[in-house]
């Protein structure tokens, strides 16, 4: 503001041109990453707690930087939000990941994350159905995660288009529950076949005994409402031990696998851990 000393603003503006600058690096960079071919995409196994088998693999973005390295999803998918580059990456992140599921065994479902910026695209049922068509994987096969963002845009186009979605015959999934507000209104909005419990509940699980009373409250709730639960951030055996006490029949996490390239996925080997 205005006389609160011109030492100040001198003091910050060069700092703050820099950052611009280095923003608007970014954005460039990140805009010519999809022509040059520098997104890939990692998979990590989703186990079935009752077999130690994969039942799932989520489908997780990275940006494969020439000077940077590998840049993790958190670092540029807001700003392919901001710019509108989610467009057409969530586009080839489908295309991609579908046709790599398409070559995994028949019990494997694919899971892909939606940021609810392509719910107001408007052809992201379009998108879905033609990444189903080109890859020849069964809509059933196919899992679309969401946030609870996509349903804080309360308008009908939204629910319309979950339910649009739903009737080509894939399964929507709410991600990281318990991190956003209100949460369990939303169990009543939507269909969701399952739902996955945020990692910070899991983290916690055998140290603090409000953590674990949590993660058996959504699962006997999910259960009531007919879906399952997936617990992320799995990092220890005895998660697992206390998850499978309160029912929970998912896991996915470190201890299972990080996400890894398609190529080093592995479906035959036997589970880790006999029954
Ligand atoms: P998310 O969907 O909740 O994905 C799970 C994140 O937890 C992944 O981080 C995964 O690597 C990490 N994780 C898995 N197991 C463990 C564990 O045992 N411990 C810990 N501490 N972390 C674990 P990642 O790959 O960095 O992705 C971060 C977020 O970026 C994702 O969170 C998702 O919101 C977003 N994202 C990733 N890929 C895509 C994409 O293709 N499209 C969109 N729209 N968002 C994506
Ligand atoms: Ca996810
Ligand atoms: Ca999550
Ligand atoms: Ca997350």
């Amino acid at each position: 503001a205005k006389g609160d000393g011109r030492g100040c603003w001198r003091f910050f503006e060069p700092a703050m041109d820099a950052d611009l600058r280095l923003q608007r690096e970014f954005e460039f960079r990140l805009r010519e990453a999809l022509p040059r071919q520098e997104f890939e995409i990692h998979y990590q196994p989703i186990v079935d707690l009752g077999t130690y088998r994969p039942c799932t693999v989520e489908a997780l973005v990275r940006w494969r930087h020439p000077e940077l390295g590998l840049i993790p999803p958190d670092k540029f998918i807001p700003v392919a939000e901001e710019t509108g580059l989610i467009i057409p990456l969530g586009e080839w992140i489908l295309d991609a990941a579908c046709h790599t599921g398409a070559t995994w065994p028949d019990h494997v479902r694919l899971a892909v994350n939606l940021s609810a910026i392509q719910f107001r695209s408007g052809n992201l049922v379009d998108a879905v159905r033609g990444a189903l068509a080109r890859s020849g994987l069964p809509a059933a096969r196919l899992e679309l995660e969401i946030t609870e963002s996509v349903l804080l845009q309360k308008d009908h186009g939204t629910l319309a288009v979950l339910h649009e979605l739903a009737g080509l015959g894939v399964h929507i999934v709410l991600d990281d529950f318990g991190t956003g507000y209100s949460s369990l209104s939303y169990l009543q909005l939507f269909p969701f076949s399952k739902i996955k419990i945020d990692k910070s509940f899991v983290a916690d699980l055998s140290s603090r005994t409000d953590c674990a009373a949590i993660v058996s409250t959504v699962t006997n709730l999910a259960k009531a409402l007919d879906m399952g639960t997936t617990a992320e951030g799995v990092e220890t055996w005895e998660q697992v031990t206390l998850l499978r006490a309160v029912g929970c029949r998912e896991a996915q996490g470190w201890l299972f696998g990080r996400p890894v390239p398609a190529v080093a996925l592995c479906f035959e080997a036997a589970p880790f851990r006999a029954e």
